[in-house]
C-alpha cells in the first residue's frame, strides 16, 4: 500500500490553495464543505472564489505565490502550473502536507474519489496511477449505497447511549448493532421515514432488554464452489465467534469465516473419527450458552440429509436461538455443473433425493416405488452401496439400460462426472470410491449432459 488513507478534521482550520482556476475552485469546495478556513492566493480567479472573497467566506490574495504563504496551513493544495513546484519545496520545507493537482511527484497525500454519505464517506485512490477507474468505482458505489446512509448512521448515533444502557456487555451490543443494520428499523430509516424508524428501534431495545444469549446459525455452505454460498451465508460467516465444520467445508470456503473466529472441526479428517453427533450437538449448545454465536457449517443444504433437523430441534429444546440459512444441496449445484436437468418436460416430471447410506436399524428407501422410468433419482451418499442400489431399482422392473450419471467433487475444479447404464451403476462407481463426495443420478434427464454425449459411440459398439 503506496498511500494509507486517513481523514483528517479541517473544521476551522487554515489550508492555503494556490492557484485560481477550476480546478482550484473545486478543491477549495472540497476543503469548504469539510470547514476549513480557506485562504486563496490567485492572480486570477474565477468569478465564484471572487465571489467567496467578496461575501468574506474566504480570504483571497491577488498576487503570486510566496513561500512564507503555507505558514500555520493544516494543508496545502496547489493547482497552478506557474507556481507548483515552489508551493511542494516551501510546504514539504515545513512540514505540511501538500497536494500538488495531477503531479503525485510533487504530493505528499492524494485526494481520493469520494462518495459522501456524511458521515458515512467513501474515499478511493489508485495512488494516482489510474484516477479515471476510481472515479468510475465511485459512480458505482455511488448507485450501491443508499442515499439516505448517512442518515441510518446519524440515527444510529442517536440512540447508542440508549443502547449502552440497556445492552451491558460489548458483544452483545455488538450483535445488537449487527442486528439492527439489517432491521426495520434501519430499513424505515433509508426510507425516510422516521417515526416507523423509532417505533421498530424502541421494540428492538425492549426486547433486547430480555437478556442477550448466545445463537447458532445453522449455514448451508452449498455444494464446494465458493461462488455459490449465498449472501446471507457470508453475513453470517463474518458475524460467527466460533466455527464447527463438517469434512465437506473445503479450504475456499472456511478463508470467508470471520479471521479470529475459533475453527473446530467435527467431521472426519486425516486419522480422526468424525464428532459423535451428540458431541455436537453438546458441544454447540455450551457455546451458545457463553453467549457466543455459533457458526454450524455444512456442506450443500443444512436440511437435506445434514442432521439439521435434529440439530435445531436439540437446541431449540434447550431455548437455544437458531437462525437457518439454505444453501444449495448438492443434488441442485451438481447436475447443474454437469449439465443434468433435475426434471424435463420430455423425460421426468418428478425428482426425488433418497440416501444410498440408511443408518444402521433405519428403514431403506422404498426401492419399488421409486423404481419409475418417469423420475429423476438422486442418490445421496450412495456409492458404496451403488451396486445394491440398481439391483434393487431392476428387481423393481426400473430398465436396466436406464441412463445414469455419478457426479464427484461437484462444481468443484475436480469434479468428475462419468455416465453409462443402471446395470452398470455399480462397476461405475467402484473405482471411485475414495475419490470424495459423489451423487448418483438415475434417470431419462442423464441424456442431455454433455458427459453422456462423449459417451455415446462406446454404447453403439456394446
Ligand atoms: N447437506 C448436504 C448433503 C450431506 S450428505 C447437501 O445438501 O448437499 C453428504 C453427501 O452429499 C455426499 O455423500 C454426496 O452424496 C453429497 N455431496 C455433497 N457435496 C457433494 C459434491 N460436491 N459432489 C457430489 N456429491 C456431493
Amino acid at each position: 500500500m503506496d498511500y494509507l488513507p486517513l481523514f483528517v478534521d479541517l473544521r476551522e482550520r487554515r489550508v492555503l490553495i494556490v492557484g485560481g482556476g477550476e480546478t482550484a475552485a473545486q478543491k477549495l469546495r472540497l476543503l469548504r464543505k469539510a470547514g476549513a478556513r480557506a485562504l486563496v492566493v490567485a492572480v486570477q480567479p474565477v468569478a465564484e472564489i471572487a465571489e467567496l472573497a467578496a461575501t468574506g467566506e474566504i480570504t483571497l490574495e491577488r498576487r503570486a505565490f510566496r513561500a512564507a504563504d503555507v505558514e500555520g496551513c493544516a494543508v496545502v493544495v496547489s493547482a497552478d502550473p506557474e507556481s507548483n513546484e515552489a508551493v511542494s519545496v516551501a510546504a514539504r520545507a515545513a512540514n505540511i502536507p501538500v497536494n500538488v493537482v495531477d503531479r503525485a511527484d510533487l504530493s505528499n497525500f492524494l485526494v481520493p474519489a469520494i462518495v459522501d454519505r456524511s458521515p458515512i464517506v467513501v474515499g478511493i485512490s489508485s495512488g494516482g496511477t489510474a484516477p479515471l477507474l476510481a472515479r468510475l468505482l465511485r459512480a458505482r458505489l455511488e448507485t450501491l449505497l443508499p442515499a439516505r446512509l448517512g442518515e441510518l448512521a446519524g440515527f444510529a448515533a442517536r440512540f447508542r447511549t440508549a443502547v449502552k444502557g440497556v445492552i451491558g456487555e460489548a458483544r452483545s451490543r455488538r450483535r445488537f448493532w449487527e442486528r439492527f443494520f439489517d432491521s426495520p428499523a434501519a430499513e424505515a430509516v433509508l426510507a425516510g421515514n422516521e417515526r416507523a424508524a423509532r417505533e421498530a428501534m424502541l421494540l428492538m431495545l425492549n426486547k433486547a432488554a430480555h437478556a442477550e444469549g448466545g445463537v447458532v446459525y445453522l449455514v448451508g455452505a452449498g455444494p464446494g464452489d465458493p461462488d455459490l454460498l449465498t449472501f446471507q451465508a457470508l453475513r453470517l460467516m463474518q458475524q460467527a465467534d466460533v466455527v464447527l465444520y463438517d469434512e465437506l467445508i473445503g479450504p475456499d470456503i472456511l478463508d470467508r469465516v470471520r479471521r479470529d473466529a475459533e475453527r473446530i472441526a467435527v467431521g472426519k479428517t486425516k486419522g480422526h473419527q468424525a464428532l459423535p453427533q451428540s458431541d455436537i450437538n453438546r458441544l454447540m449448545a455450551g457455546l451458545a450458552g457463553e453467549g457466543k454465536r455459533v457458526l454450524r457449517l455444512k456442506g450443500g443444504d443444512p436440511f437435506v440429509f445434514g442432521r439439521g433437523g435434529e440439530e435445531m430441534d436439540y437446541l431449540r429444546q434447550r431455548g437455544i436461538e437458531v437462525v437457518v440459512a439454505p444453501g444449495l444441496t448438492a443434488a441442485n449445484g451438481c447436475l447443474a455443473a454437469a449439465g443434468i436437468p433435475l426434471t424435463h418436460r420430455d423425460m421426468a416430471s418428478s425428482v426425488t433425493f433418497v440416501t444410498g447410506h440408511a443408518k444402521l436399524g433405519d428403514a431403506e428407501p422404498d426401492w419399488a416405488a421409486l423404481a419409475d422410468a418417469d423420475r429423476t433419482l438422486v442418490v445421496y451418499m450412495g456409492l458404496s452401496t451403488a451396486a445394491t442400489v440398481a439391483e434393487r431399482l431392476i428387481a423393481a422392473g426400473l430398465s436396466a439400460a436406464t441412463p445414469v450419471a455419478i457426479i464427484q467433487n461437484g462444481t468443484r475444479a475436480d469434479q468428475i462426472v462419468v455416465t453409462g447404464a443402471l446395470r452398470d451403476l455399480g462397476v461405475l462407481a467402484e473405482p471411485r470410491l475414495g475419490q470424495g463426495p459423489a451423487l448418483l443420478v438415475i434417470g431419462q434427464v442423464v441424456t442431455l449432459s454433455p458427459a453422456w454425449a462423449q459417451l455415446l459411440p462406446l454404447k453403439v459398439r456394446a
